[in-house]
């Protein structure tokens, strides 16, 4: 059994569905479970939808209908007028349009919960009647009846011991078995998401509960590369790379793999490839156990706009548990999101991402008890498998305010 998971980007339009098919197709004697997320940009849409319905009612027929023009046009161009796909899709639409007029919950993940889910359940529906029509032989599961959660809606916690057996009651035995991701339900059936990007999870939820041989995540890039290719040039594809090492990368804010996805393959040691579907006969990246990384190359992580702030005491008293435990406190109630902290006898200093932009509150809080040094706009350079030419690379007419080193790692810091 080997687990596949199709996202966003790898089913935006007909010509991709197209392709999946040949993915398929090129796997159709082996037993296979294939994880589908929302079409496209079709959760985003589908938030406006949850919007209008709580706070702007005259644009909400506006959001549905766009969510609605968006499949039909790909449904147009995949299926003849008849085929019974239609059928199905508009049977979700009176169910979202049912639910919203019987709704009287004011929770608004709940609510959320039960719009954004309608996007999973529109693409597994149309990906199911098209390799149906294209002679793959294959079942549609509703992964609500597998996954279990509790009912903390928009991060919902897995039930693992109902999980697991309700995976093994539903999955069928046929060679194809297609679901969502992304969605699961709590004791009372009620929709449960497991939060965004959340169904690579929900791929690595099944391998595991199944004994996959592998799980495949289907991309639009080759595979993990070095470097993002948004902020530099001649990145390269990493081949192989352990479940340990792809986790530190994500620590420092590289955008490949969820950490919570990796958890339950590496409890069974089961590989995760990252693949391209626009080349599907490529190798991609194998994530395992213990492997080095290969080819050895150092991997770079650039955030922006972020802010840096030396703190040192008034009295000379030293920077230790008292006075960090305050500061990180501070940094807590205000939702700053901390990457970085050094500290030495007399100072402490920390950079973090000031996402709802809250900075003027924590000057305000932290005047009274400490010197503030605030470099605003840093960016922050983190280098894995560092050495001298990758430094010089990032430092490049840069002016360098922190660095910060161990044995594979550096970070550098540089305002602007
Ligand atoms: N469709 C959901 C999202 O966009 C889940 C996923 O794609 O992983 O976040």
């Amino acid at each position: 059994m080997k687990v596949f998971k199709f996202g966003g980007a790898s089913i935006k339009d007909a010509s991709s569905i197209k392709n999946i098919l040949k993915i398929i197709s090129s796997h159709n004697n082996e037993k296979l479970v294939i994880v589908v997320s929302a079409m496209g940009k079709t959760t985003n849409a589908l938030e406006i939808v949850v919007y209008n319905y709580l706070n702007n009612k005259t644009e909400l027929q506006s959001s549905i209908s766009d969510v609605f023009n968006f499949h039909s046009k790909i449904m147009n161009s995949l299926f003849k007028k008849n085929d019974p796909v239609f059928f199905e899709i508009n049977k979700l639409f009176e169910k979202l349009n049912s639910f919203m007029k019987s709704n009287k919950s004011p929770s608004y993940s709940f609510v959320y919960d039960q719009i954004v889910s309608i996007g999973e359940l529109i693409a597994s529906n149309i990906i199911h009647h098209f390799l149906l029509n294209n002679n793959i032989n294959c079942s549609l599961i509703d992964a609500r009846n597998c996954i279990k959660t509790d009912s903390k809606y928009r991060g919902g916690k897995v039930q693992w011991e109902t999980t697991n057996k309700k995976v093994k009651e539903f999955i069928s035995d046929s060679n194809i078995n297609i679901t969502q991701g992304f969605i699961g339900s709590d004791k009372n059936n009620f929709t449960v998401t497991l939060g965004r990007e959340g169904s690579d999870y929900s791929a690595a939820i099944f391998a595991y509960v199944l004994n996959a041989e592998s799980l495949s995540i289907w991309k639009d890039v080759s595979g993990l590369l070095n470097a993002d290719p948004k902020f530099f040039s001649n990145t390269k594809l990493l081949n192989q790379i352990s479940y340990s090492e792809t986790i530190e990368l994500a620590f420092y804010g590289a955008s490949i793999i969820h950490p919570k996805t990796l958890q339950p393959l590496q409890k069974k040691e089961i590989p995760l490839h990252v693949k391209s579907f626009k080349n599907p006969q490529s190798k991609g990246t194998i994530i395992s156990k213990g492997v080095d990384i290969e080819p050895l190359v150092p991997c770079y992580i650039f955030k922006e706009n972020l802010i840096l702030l030396k703190l040192s005491s008034l009295d000379f008293s030293f920077m230790v548990e008292d006075n960090i435990s305050s500061i990180f406190k501070e940094l807590h109630d205000l939702k700053m999101k901390v990457d970085l902290i050094q500290n030495s006898a007399i100072s402490f200093s920390v950079c973090f991402f000031d996402k709802y932009n809250n900075i003027n509150d924590l000057v305000k809080n932290l005047e009274g008890k400490f010197k503030i040094d605030m470099h605003k706009n840093v960016s922050l350079f983190t280098i894995r498998h560092f050495n001298e030419k990758s430094i010089k690379k990032v430092s490049n007419k840069r002016n360098l305010v922190l660095e910060q080193r161990t044995e594979k790692t550096i970070r550098l810091i540089f305002s602007n």
